[in-house]
């Protein structure tokens, strides 16, 4: 029996979740003998970008009724196809909604928002992150299957190339519930919770004048960039990149926290980035307890030189 992994795309393209879905199902796979079959809705990118990252199968869902996402009908439709046992997700905010309701409709155990691959295949046992990224638990899956979410950049998309082959289904499935009106794209910058950088300010900066700076420092580093709840509440920032326990959940390689105190409710949404650099003038800032490096001095000097050092080293 095959384990499953839901491949999600935007339109039409993979998100990295989805490789790193697939490298997670991978493992699973290879600890029992199996094989890896990714469900997709609509795709445009060619299944080969599947097949890297070891999926054997890839079911091809058309259906121009689900251009339009609905947890409800994306659920309805996955549960068309797939007849296994364990079905691996991405932890985003779209396949973590698809994710319960299948779950619901199968009569499987769901585990959200694991960490690492299973301890355990019979009882399936996996370690998830609890308590909002302070803790860890190890969760046991009951019953006839499992359904698993995997924490973005967590796992990681691994490259393990398999040749595989697609089937094409053609479905109608019911979409009425949702009508878009209108589609906004928030920004042309990169997806906030797909990214491996993260360079992230808050009040320290005084307004939303001065954050040219935190954009060149992400410019050169390739990052996306971040900010705390109040600098998005008084609209220095958009809501899109307030990240922490009320924003977004993030666990990028590197969080470069400039001018953020590091409240608890912030932590919450940063502290499982795999290293943290803060930057404050307060050598008493509370953040700098759960730094990897800290550097205390004033953001507007550290800044611009930090990003001229970094492009300098990059010529
Ligand atoms: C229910 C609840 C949910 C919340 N959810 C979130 C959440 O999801 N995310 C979140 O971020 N917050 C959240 N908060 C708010 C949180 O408690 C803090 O108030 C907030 O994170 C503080 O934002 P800040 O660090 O940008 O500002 P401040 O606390 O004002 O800190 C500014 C920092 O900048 C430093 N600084 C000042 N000038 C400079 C300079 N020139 N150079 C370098 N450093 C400088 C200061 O030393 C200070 O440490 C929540 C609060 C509650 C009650």
């Amino acid at each position: 029996m095959a384990v499953f992994i839901y491949a999600e795309n935007i339109n039409g393209h993979y998100k990295k979740a989805a490789f790193e879905a697939v490298s997670y199902a991978k493992s699973i796979a290879d600890k029992s003998g199996e094989t890896v079959t990714a469900i997709t809705i609509n795709p445009t990118d060619s299944s080969d970008a599947l097949y890297k990252y070891g999926a054997t199968n890839v079911i091809n869902i058309k259906d121009e009724g689900l251009k339009n996402f609905s947890a409800k009908a994306y659920a309805n439709a996955v549960n068309e196809v797939f007849d296994g046992k364990i079905i691996v997700f991405p932890h985003t905010t779209d396949a973590s909604s698809v994710a319960p309701m299948l779950a619901i409709q199968k009569e499987f155990s769901l585990i959200t928002n694991v960490v690492e691959s299973p301890e355990n295949m019979s009882p399936l046992t996996v370690k998830r992150n609890s308590f909002s990224g302070k803790g860890f638990m190890h969760a046991k899956a009951e019953g006839d299957g499992a359904i698993i979410t995997v924490s973005q950049n967590s796992f990681g998309a691994k490259e393990n190339a398999v040749s595989g082959t697609e089937e094409i289904k053609n479905l109608t499935i019911a979409n009425e519930d949702t009508k878009v009106i209108s589609h906004e794209q928030a920004s042309t910058a990169l997806d906030l919770k797909e990214a491996e950088i993260v360079v992230s300010a808050g009040r320290g900066m005084k307004g939303p004048e001065n954050w040219g700076m935190i954009e060149n420092l992400a410019g050169v580093l390739g990052a996306a960039t971040a900010c705390s709840k109040p600098v998005s509440d008084i609209g220095w920032r958009p809501h899109s990149e307030h990240v922490g326990q009320t924003g977004k959940a993030i666990s990028p390689n590197l969080y470069v926290a400039v001018g953020i105190s590091g409240a608890i409710q912030h932590l919450a949404g940063v502290n499982s980035s795999k290293t943290i650099v803060v930057i404050n003038s307060d050598p008493e800032a509370p953040f700098f307890k759960s730094a990897d490096y800290g550097v205390v001095g004033d953001a507007f000097q550290i800044i611009p030189a930090l990003t001229e050092k970094i492009k300098a080293i990059q010529q």
